[in-house]
């Protein structure tokens, strides 16, 4: 018996990724603060036949800033070249790049916050004056070029804004932080994809795998994949909160959404340090993690979540933390 084949049959986790993404504002879901401006700021530059601003968009993995960048490129009807940080190792990389563009370009710089250096230099006056110095020739022969741009739009992205320089930031007009998507969106997030992708779920069978997606839709997106699996092999394909929850457990995703970082943060805060205060560095050592990225990737979910909270004499675990793990709190510390 031959199915009909789905869309996504034969493809790789990448080209679903592709193919989930939303095209445009409206259909982007949640980031409202964002979404409202930067609404305005594209009518604007619309109005005014310039190309947008930069953009400067950070925030942890997987919450939406590729889709944002391809999602500005469509609706300013401009063209998007992606590259990132890391890829642009010499200046002739980035002169490159930038030659290249055309007027009102979209270039969308993944990882921003690992650029070199000398990358980055070059980027300061092609940003504010749409311009490049290029060195010709080495030794006595070296000369200069200047190398007009036209105007276009840099979209910058980063999970560690903390490591950009002060003047690369102050170089982008616009500067939008991501907020962890509510249990609620990713639901829409995920019913979203399920009809694309064709899979039967409902409200609450989305909702589970929603409230277990750690507030991030690529994580949405992949859960549904997975548990899409259980529903046709152990249901009727219909993805329940019953088959949800099952799949989810056999997956070992936490009843929380909390992921293996978190809770190695978590229980070494409860367990080596009698749950805190204790500070950032010793909590990063005791993990084996660096220290930038427990503040700006792990904390801002476990906080937010009440798992945690920073104090002025370091991390304490709350009381959340010893229910979901199953620990007694410290005297005065309990529920
Ligand atoms: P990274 O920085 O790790 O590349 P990212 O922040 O750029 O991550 P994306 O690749 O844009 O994340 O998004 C991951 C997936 O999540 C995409 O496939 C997209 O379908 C989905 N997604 C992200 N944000 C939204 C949203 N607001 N509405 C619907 N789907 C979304």
């Amino acid at each position: 018996r031959s199915a009909p084949l789905r869309p996504d049959a034969n493809a790789t986790d990448t080209d679903i990724e592709t193919q989930l993404r939303p095209q445009s504002l409206d259909e982007f879901v949640g980031q409202e603060k964002i979404k409202e401006n930067l609404r305005i700021f594209m009518t604007a530059a619309l109005q005014r036949s310039e190309a947008l601003d930069h953009v400067l968009l950070s925030g942890p993995p997987g919450l939406g800033k590729t889709t944002l960048a391809y999602i500005v490129a469509n609706e300013m009807a401009a063209r998007i070249r992606t590259t990132s940080g890391p890829v642009l190792e010499k200046p002739a990389d980035i002169a490159g790049v930038l030659t290249n563009m055309e007027e009102g370009d979209v270039l969308f710089i993944d990882e921003i916050h690992r650029l070199s250096s000398v990358v980055e230099e070059y980027l300061y006056s092609a940003m504010e004056d749409y311009r490049i110095d290029i060195v010709i020739d080495a030794g006595p022969n070296a000369r200069t070029v200047q190398i007009d741009l036209p105007p276009f739009t840099l979209i910058g992205a980063t999970t560690r804004k903390g490591l950009l320089t002060a003047p690369l930031r102050a170089r982008f007009g616009i500067d939008f932080r991501y907020d962890y998507y509510t249990a609620d969106l990713l639901r829409q997030i995920t019913l979203r994809s399920a009809r694309i992708l064709q899979v039967d779920a409902t409200e609450d069978g989305a909702y589970e795998i929603a409230r277990r997606s750690r507030g991030t839709p690529r994580i949405a997106n992949r859960l549904l994949r997975r548990t899409r699996d259980f529903a046709e092999v152990e249901g009727d394909g219909q993805i329940t909160k019953a088959i949800a929850d099952r799949a989810l457990n056999a997956l070992d995703v936490d009843e929380e959404g909390l992921d293996d970082m978190d809770t190695r943060i978590l229980l070494t805060l409860i367990e080596n340090f009698g749950g805190g205060p204790t500070g950032l560095k010793n909590l990063a050592v005791s993990v084996g993690e660096d220290s930038g990225t427990i503040e700006e990737v792990y904390e801002p979910y476990l906080i937010q979540e009440g798992f945690l909270e920073r104090t002025p004499r370091g991390r304490i675990a709350l009381p959340r933390a010893y229910r979901h793990f199953d620990r007694t709190p410290p005297k005065g510390r309990g529920p």
